[in-house]
């Protein structure tokens, strides 16, 4: 398995229009600082799939037939932005698994072109191939589905956006090792709720939790990347165009 960062950023991510802070500034002048909308590209068993679809340039990155498939954790703007574009391509249907949320995005499911939307239900696993994909609940401001992957004996979790986990969702994820999760991390220590993303030390305690091999924060807003040089070793923050192999 290969997991690809296309982006690592939340809504807030540096460069924030009209802001002048020390992260976003850094990210002006140094692209390789800035984070798109959280997303990435899971390469396994010949399969490559997309997980969520905020950034607007997917038309471009990826030509007709170069993708099997998107899991989208929730219709939020900046994980389905791209979606909107891609639906009018004229290539062959693409399969979207995603959670049953009536509201959607816009208009994305009444007129989904060639987007092929099936409902998913947390804790209800399909295949994909000679993939297993279990759908775990999040703790959002709206239906969202964390997404289990499984090959063999690897597995890796990709949890965003979220505020916590539901007991439910740490039963499901400790069934067995886990090879890599990747973690919202939205907010630097102590920042004050109410909030539908977790602070660093949120989410270091679920990754405590979890235990896995390997982890990411990702989802990760302006002042959280300000705050960074002093965040210590254990955070471990994913970056814009990141590989995560699992071997
Ligand atoms: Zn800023
Ligand atoms: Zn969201
Ligand atoms: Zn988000």
């Amino acid at each position: 398995m290969r997991l690809t960062f296309l982006g690592t950023g939340g809504v807030w991510a540096a460069p924030v229009h009209g802001c002048t802070c020390s992260a976003c500034a850094t990210a002006r002048t140094d692209p390789s600082r800035a984070r798109a909308p959280a997303s990435a590209l899971l390469e396994v068993a010949g399969l490559r799939l997309l997980i969520d679809a905020g950034r607007t340039d997917l038309v471009d990155r990826f030509p007709p037939g170069s993708l099997d498939g998107v899991l989208l954790t929730h219709f939020h703007a900046d994980h389905v932005l791209g979606l909107t574009l891609m639906r009018w391509s004229l290539a062959e249907p693409l399969p979207v698994w995603c959670p049953h949320d009536p509201r959607g995005y816009d208009d994305l499911t009444k007129h989904p072109g060639r987007l092929r939307f099936q409902t998913c239900a947390a804790g209800a696993p399909f295949r994909i191939g000679p993939v297993t994909v279990t759908p775990v609940a999040l703790i959002h401001s709206r239906p969202t589905l964390g997404w289990l992957v499984a090959h063999g004996a690897k597995r890796i979790a990709y949890l965003s956006d979220t505020r916590g986990l539901p007991d439910d969702s740490f039963a499901i994820l400790g069934a067995a090792p886990l090879d890599l999760v990747v973690l919202d991390c939205a907010y630097p220590p102590g920042t004050p709720g109410p909030r539908n993303h977790n602070d660093l030390p949120e989410a270091i305690a679920i990754l405590a939790k979890l235990s896995p091999r390997q982890s990411r924060l990702t989802h990760i807003n302006h002042d959280l990347d300000a705050h960074l040089p002093e965040s210590g070793p254990d955070a471990p923050f994913a970056s814009d165009q990141g590989v995560v192999e699992i071997v």
